[in-house]
């Protein structure tokens, strides 16, 4: 069965590459009838940031990406598999670390830092971007050498006798890789990697291997930035004696403005933030699973699609290579497909009255009366771009107009007074006829015998909502309804 998993680390809150990695885990999993999981990989505990492990949590329940097993689900597999927590997992990889010792594929080394520091800044005197540093010291050294360093209580670390040349990998989407760490082999320099740290627990590359194995990952689906390491799981994996999952690695999501990566610092992209600026769930996912995937198009000829239809389109022969720039006017146009989709039926029209009701930023005079707001919705919400706009669009539902500010004097400065007075006058008149008519506009302009409908379009919208900006005029007139609406034509002629 095809087992996913997404495996984030607690280093930072979940941003939209984050998202498009934890969308294709939990797509192909699905696609395939088979299981989606959560592990958390906070081996580095230098490196967790407060509050991301609940920011990770309420995003991807917000995102509808829930887990057949994972760190925050009590009716996953944990009496088989243990925790989803690497951090809680130090016994097992204690276990496999002596097991790796024992094949002697891997060693102690009880270096200081100090020591480690020097041979650091000669090796890259001899070759500057060469990652690999270690001379191999602790290699050589004996068993009872080992053994009184370990009676001194010396710290160590566990290393990974490297090869000297790192399995070529097959990825998925990009084929075959060969990447070799640029290590100074003449120069006696090697690239051992640390799998122990000597805090006790892993690095990276020695748990993730281990849970993937123990986890029955068979698909590995995350950024391109582990390109890099995948050779060394790769060997790991031969190493252990065990076979390894499928890789797949997606492309980098850039910046549409500049080319850097994604951070997970930055706050654009940043999924609770987004959330927060009106996007839908559906939108976010929708708008990330078209990077790195052409998403077909559907009988509209748009590539609008939920979750559930992205779990039936998915097909990983369909990913492709390169990098992806990020647009933002594509996804606030997916935000206003969404939401015109989800406003279409009254389940989703609560719904979306429901965030409303719930946001904090909606004034108190708005949350008082739900009806109301489920009302609009229902009238004129399709003229929404994002819901978060519902306040500002439709305040002058709810406010006396204030025919002071500064639009309407600006307004009030353009005409003539007495040709203000006679549209409204003249719209009062006639209201029988005018308020509900389509046509409202041209049939003033007649009725007064005026060249230009300007003043009449701007005069309404004044005097009705004390601004030029919102909703169709036919619409403004339907939400107040003819009585309010004679009331504030009424009110600005004071
Ligand atoms: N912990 C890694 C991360 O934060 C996981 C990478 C992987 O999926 O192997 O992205």
């Amino acid at each position: 069965p095809t087992r996913t998993r997404f495996a984030p680390s607690p280093t930072g809150f979940l941003h939209l590459g984050s998202l498009r990695t934890a969308l294709y885990n939990y797509l192909l999993a699905k696609n395939t009838g088979g299981q989606f999981l959560l592990r958390l990989e906070d081996t580095d505990q230098t490196r967790l940031i407060p509050g991301a492990e609940e920011n990770l949590y309420k995003c991807l329940e917000w995102l509808g990406l829930e887990n057949d097993e994972g760190s925050n689900n009590p009716s996953g597999n944990k009496a088989q598999i243990g925790s989803y927590k690497q951090s809680e997992r130090a016994d097992i990889y204690e276990k496999y670390t002596k097991d790796i010792m024992q094949k002697g594929q891997a060693y102690k080394c009880f270096c200081s830092k100090d020591r480690l520091e020097t041979l650091l800044e000669s090796s890259k005197k001899l070759k500057p971007k060469s990652s690999a540093s270690y001379d191999r010291h602790c290699y050589h050294l004996t068993n009872e050498e080992i053994k009184a360093k370990e009676k001194n209580g010396e710290k160590y670390v566990v290393r990974l006798k490297a090869p000297d040349v790192y399995p070529v990998f097959e990825d998925l989407v990009l084929g075959k890789i060969n990447f070799q760490p640029r290590f100074n082999y003449e120069d006696k320099r090697f690239d051992d990697p640390v799998l122990m740290k000597s805090d006790g627990l892993p690095t990276y590359h020695f748990a993730n291997v281990i849970d993937d194995h123990l986890m029955k990952i068979s698909h590995v689906i995350r950024g391109e930035e582990w390109v890099p390491s995948t050779p060394k799981h790769k060997y790991l994996y031969e190493a252990m004696g065990w076979s390894e999952p499928k890789f797949i690695h997606l492309p980098l999501l850039a910046g549409s403005t500049n080319n850097k990566k994604l951070s997970k610092r930055r706050n654009d992209s940043n999924i609770w933030e987004m959330k927060k600026r009106g996007y839908l769930p559906e939108a976010l996912i929708n708008y990330v699973a078209g990077y790195g995937w052409s998403l077909p198009k559907n009988e509209n000829g748009s590539s609008i699609y939920d979750l559930e239809d992205l779990v039936k389109l998915f097909n990983i022969n369909k990913l492709t290579k390169g990098n992806t720039k990020i647009s933002p006017s594509l996804l606030e146009h997916m935000n206003k497909q969404h939401l015109l989709k989800i406003l279409k039926s009254e389940k989703g029209i609560n719904r979306v009255t429901d965030m409303i009701m719930e946001d904090e930023e909606t004034p108190s005079y708005i949350r008082v009366d739900r009806t109301k707001i489920k009302k609009i919705l229902s009238h004129v919400g399709e003229t929404l771009d994002n819901w978060k706009d519902f306040v500002k669009q439709f305040d002058y539902c709810y406010l006396e107009t204030d025919y002071n500010n500064e639009g309407c004097s600006k307004f009030k400065s353009n005409y003539e007074k007495s040709e203000i007075v006679s549209v409204i006058n003249y719209t009062i008149n006639k209201n029988n006829i005018l308020l509900e008519n389509k046509n409202i506009i041209d049939l003033i302009k007649e009725g007064l015998q005026l060249s230009d409908k300007k003043i009449i379009f701007e005069t309404l919208r004044y005097s009705l909502t004390g601004s030029k900006k919102g909703s169709a005029l036919h619409d403004i007139l339907r939400l107040l309804g003819k009585e309010e609406a004679l009331n504030r034509l009424r009110e600005s002629l004071k």
